[in-house]
């Protein structure tokens, strides 16, 4: 899955780093599967937000497979935006999304996480 532009901040040299000094801590395996991963083993975050630093260590099945529901939602939000669909609430709309990317005004109240997918 393509790295969207505004996130491809977060994927540099230190993410890099990050990732190789918890495979030298943790080994190389996958923590989904468990399969000893020689070459590709990625980072993956496992709230979908690059700000945080939930992360774990999966083949690219799992992590392609972690990562699905989530590019379903912003694919069909992305969808439903062009062809210029309303939404019933904002926290549907932005869903998919980290909180400090939704824009102040429609983020949704602290009562209500707005975690719906
Ligand atoms: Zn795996």
């Amino acid at each position: 899955m393509p790295i969207r532009p505004e996130l491809r901040k977060y994927y540099g040299v230190a993410h890099r780093a990050y990732r190789l000094a918890l495979i030298a801590a943790r080994g190389n395996r996958c923590s989904k599967c468990g399969q000893e991963v020689t070459k590709y083993l990625n980072l993956a975050h496992t709230t979908h937000d690059p700000k945080r630093s939930d992360v774990a260590l999966m083949c690219p099945a799992d992590h392609n497979r972690h990562d699905a529901r989530h590019r379903y939602a912003v694919w069909r939000r992305n969808r439903a935006r062009r062809v210029g669909q309303l939404w019933l609430w904002a926290e549907v709309q932005w869903a998919p999304y980290p909180l400090w990317l939704i824009p102040p005004r429609e983020r949704p109240a602290p009562d209500k996480p707005g975690d719906l997918f």
